[in-house]
């Protein structure tokens, strides 16, 4: 069966090293055969982006600068409006026929995953892959989910290869600590932001005025 494809969703307003560092790891560790980026057109459950779609596309674009196995997947700005994972699933898997698929999240997004549309559906599309921190207990707290949990957990990562989905991997692996909230405000407040995010997505985010309040 041909390698995994591993998708990382968010707002990327904007996209950082954590993220960059987390796609790589995982490519890695689990022998992805890439992964690609979807920024959200609008989120469901959380504040609109500060940044366009186009800036955000253009900042990941910069972000990612031709690094193998990164790529960026439009396919959510395109279709505009609320950004459903399930619809992108379901576009997904009609162009990767029985390819597996891994949807990537860290442990807080699953702990919330039946606010999703469609959640019990996820897994006829796609693999769960949950990123974790090293040492962060990973205790579900809501009973639906925690069930769909343990029906679908895996201790052996090389499930991600053998199927195309159905399978939950919990990964431990180490995260930068950073976030777009915090460079947000750094920047809104006028202090440094190197060393947190891409240098040409700085020198964009100043060209176009970006989160200066
Ligand atoms: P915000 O602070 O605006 O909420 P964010 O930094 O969390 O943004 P998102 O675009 O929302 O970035 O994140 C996209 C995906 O990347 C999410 O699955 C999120 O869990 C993950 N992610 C974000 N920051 C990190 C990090 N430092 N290390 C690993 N993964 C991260």
């Amino acid at each position: 069966m041909a390698k995994p494809v591993g998708i990382l969703g968010g707002t990327f307003d904007p996209v950082h090293h954590g993220h960059l560092r987390l796609a790589l790891e995982l490519i890695q560790l689990l022998d992805l055969a890439e992964i690609r980026l979807i920024p959200l057109h609008t989120p469901a459950h959380r504040h609109m982006p500060v940044a366009s779609p186009e800036q955000r596309l253009a900042m990941l674009q910069l972000g990612i600068d031709n690094e193998t196995g990164l790529l960026i997947d439009d396919r959510e700005i395109i279709r505009q409006g609320i950004s459903y994972s399930i619809d992108t699933l379901t576009t997904l898997r009609d162009e990767l026929d029985s390819r597996p698929l891994c949807l990537i999240m860290g442990m807080d997004a699953f702990q919330k995953l039946n606010d999703w549309r469609e959640w019990t559906l996820l897994l006829d599309y796609a693999h769960i892959i949950i990123v974790n921190r090293p040492a962060n207990e990973a205790h579900i707290e809501q009973q639906e989910i925690a069930q769909l949990y343990s029906a679908h957990c895996s201790q052996d990562p090389y499930i991600l290869q053998r199927s195309p989905a159905g399978s939950i991997v919990n990964i431990n692996i180490p995260m930068l600590d950073i976030s777009a909230t915090r460079i947000r405000q750094l920047i809104s407040t006028d202090q440094n932001i190197h060393y947190l995010l891409p240098d040409s997505v700085i020198s964009y985010i100043q060209k176009q005025n970006l989160y200066c309040n």
